[in-house]
């Protein structure tokens, strides 16, 4: 068992006398629950309320907590849960941080996803260091307090507004501890420098022609059993909230009428900063917190919704990934290709193709007709990787713009050796360890090799990854060199294979450059083909810094390529 370090220990100490929390933030804190049932859209309502604020002045922050209990987030299933959202210093997180960071200037960072796993393996640790002495660890106060200690950690000074999201559903066993871990906050740090914020959602019954209030009370009972009293209840509807159900929910539910807020379904996400506005919901919030600011500025808002919904042609996108059938699996892809069209002013549309369907070329001819770009996503394991790498040679030979990502990048390279380098047997050895072309390799030799991060090895998932922002050197006159207007870029990563650099040679002899690498030289970063209208793949993941108001350059730029292709290929 490891010493007892002294300082800790006094901390702890004072902990178990004392359940205050560690710090006193200048920031005001939001806390968003939600009711009724899961998929509301906390999170695009959490970040809608920092994008206004953020156009009212204020500095804000945005943070998740999350129910489950997986400690690691990056091994979650795609499937089950979405995209793994990859933070500039390295967080594996929830796919509503790239809300956070789509709807704000923000830049999210790792602590600002918190797992009860984590909460629980930080707290046990301790235990089995003997930090607490001996004491009878319980969820109130060593659970708690350990979430309130995250909940004040690594905010800065300047920050005006932290909005804090508690994942799940009020009700949900698995939420309780932050639930009261946010009720003994408010009552800490006192009342008024906190706000409660719940979602919910008001069902219309057709039958009786009405709009349904009883779901949303039971919620709110819900909360104040557990001492929550919500200042502000934001109703989702189908239909245009009546002044009678907002008297009977604000009566109910003991909430002013003027903070019953309408949220009603709108057309596409861009849409929900200025529905809220409209709603008064900025207003309520500072009022709550006895503050004044401008009026805010939604000019950004009204630009991009404009633009949604003008646009002047269709472009049409084949997505071949392992996980088309949840689109949240490629959430930031999604939005990123909404940016690009907003950008360009066109209707993106995306059809997302299982690649285990593309069993030959006879199918990926049916499934690609009338594309005009093809994009494979990032991916771990060999499933599907014939069908992408078949969409691959489609592309390619039929001169028809395409983006590679991460996997869709270094199986680009293997297709490439294969088919053009005659290489037949050429491999990543994440599928085919005894490959005698191993193309794509396991990271060896790249000087900042210290630096990745290692996984828990029971997870079986255990070995190392590159992950988070690192710079990227792009050679001069390229496609990609073009594309930036820059010549060094910062990009997120999250790999564990890399191309290997020894074929450069061959491949650059065929028609395939390296055209972006580590500053360093070590790792090949993007590849291009020179004799094709767009062909450009990438190790790093550009969708995760793409956002509305700056849409990503690469994604821009590949559909404008793929604009210019004619429909009926
Ligand atoms: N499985 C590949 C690797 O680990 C690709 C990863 C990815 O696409 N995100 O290198």
């Amino acid at each position: 068992m490891d010493l007892i370090n002294v300082a800790e220990e006094e901390v702890f100490m004072k902990a178990q006398i004392n359940s205050q929390v560690k710090k006193q933030l200048k920031a005001k804190v939001i806390f968003v629950t939600g009711g009724v049932l899961s998929s509301l859209g906390k999170g695009i309502s959490a970040a809608s309320l920092g994008a206004l604020m953020e156009a009212r002045g204020f500095k804000v922050r945005l943070r998740k907590f999350e129910p489950y209990l997986n400690v690691d987030p990056g091994t979650m299933s795609p499937f089950q849960h979405g995209e793994v959202y990859v933070t500039e210093d390295g967080g594996e997180t929830d796919l509503d941080l790239g809300h956070y960071e789509r709807f704000t200037s923000l830049y999210t960072r790792r602590s600002d996803a918190v797992s009860t796993g984590q909460i629980y393996s930080k707290v046990i640790s301790k235990e089995r260091r003997g930090v607490y002495l001996g004491a009878t660890i319980q969820i109130i106060p060593h659970i708690t307090n350990e979430i309130k200690d995250h909940l004040v950690s690594d905010i800065e000074d300047d920050v005006d507004f932290l909005i804090c999201e508690i994942g799940g559903t009020v009700g949900d066993i698995e939420g309780l501890p932050f639930l009261e871990a946010i009720r003994q906050y408010a009552n800490d740090v006192g009342r008024e420098n906190v706000l409660f914020m719940h979602l919910t959602l008001l069902p219309y019954i057709k039958t009786a022609g009405e709009l349904k209030t009883k779901p949303s009370q039971h919620s709110v009972k819900e909360l104040q059993s557990m001492g929550i009293q919500p200042d502000v209840l934001m109703c989702r509807t189908e239909m245009p909230l009546p002044e009678e159900a907002k008297r009977k929910l604000a009566l109910f539910c003991n909430i002013k009428p003027d903070c019953v807020i309408e949220a009603a379904d709108v057309d596409t996400i861009y849409k929900v900063p200025l529905a809220y506005a409209e709603q008064g919901l900025d207003d309520q919030v500072l009022k709550h917190f006895s503050m004044e600011a401008p009026s805010p500025d939604l000019s950004i808002w009204q630009n991009i919704v404009e633009r949604v919904h003008s646009p002047k042609n269709t472009v049409n996108i084949a997505v071949v990934g392992k996980y088309t059938g949840l689109q949240d699996a490629y959430k930031s892809i999604a939005e990123s290709f909404e940016h690009a069209g907003i950008a360009n002013q066109v209707k993106v549309k995306v059809t997302w193709l299982n690649a285990e369907d593309l069993v030959d070329r006879a199918a990926v001819e049916k499934a690609m007709l009338g594309m005009q770009g093809i994009l494979v996503p990032g991916g771990h394991g060999e499933r599907g990787t014939r069908g992408k790498m078949r969409a691959i040679t489609y592309a390619r030979e039929n001169k028809i713009p395409y983006m590679g990502i991460c996997l869709g990048m270094q199986l680009a390279v293997i297709e490439f050796a294969r088919n053009v380098l005659g290489l037949k047997e050429a491999d990543s050895t994440e599928f085919d360890p005894q490959t005698p072309d191993p193309i794509v390799k396991l990271i060896t030799k790249w000087q900042n090799r210290e630096k990745m991060e290692r996984r828990s090895t029971d997870t079986g998932l255990g070995g190392t990854m590159r992950l988070g922002a690192y710079p990227c050197a792009l050679t001069e006159g390229s496609l990609v060199q073009k594309i930036y207007g820059n010549s060094k870029i910062s990009e997120r990563h999250r790999h564990r294979y890399e191309m290997d650099f020894s074929y450069e040679e061959a491949l650059k002899k065929a028609g395939m450059q390296i055209t972006g690498a580590s500053p360093d030289g070590a790792l090949p970063e993007i590849i291009e083909i020179k004799d094709h209208p767009w062909f450009l793949a990438m190790q790093f993941h550009p969708e995760f810094k793409s956002k509305p108001m700056a849409p990503h350059p690469a994604f821009k730029d590949f559909v404008q390529a793929a604009e210019n292709i004619k429909q009926g290929n």
